[in-house]
């Protein structure tokens, strides 16, 4: 499991995140990310985070 993971920063534009707080819950690993570079956080749970444009497909 990576500590760090490339995500285009909605904020700043920076595309470095680290991951500072992991937790399982019962939809999944729920990972709370920040930007290296202005420390905007998102959360996010297996493939589905908090960062905009959240799409959910049910199938
Ligand atoms: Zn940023």
């Amino acid at each position: 499991m990576s500590l760090e993971r490339e995500y285009e920063c909605p904020d700043c534009g920076g595309m470095h995140f680290w991951k500072t707080a992991s937790m399982e819950v019962h939809l999944g690993t729920k990972i709370k990310w920040a930007c290296d570079g202005c420390g905007y956080e998102f959360i996010e749970i297996d493939d589905i985070n908090t960062a905009g444009g959240v799409s959910v497909d049910s199938d």
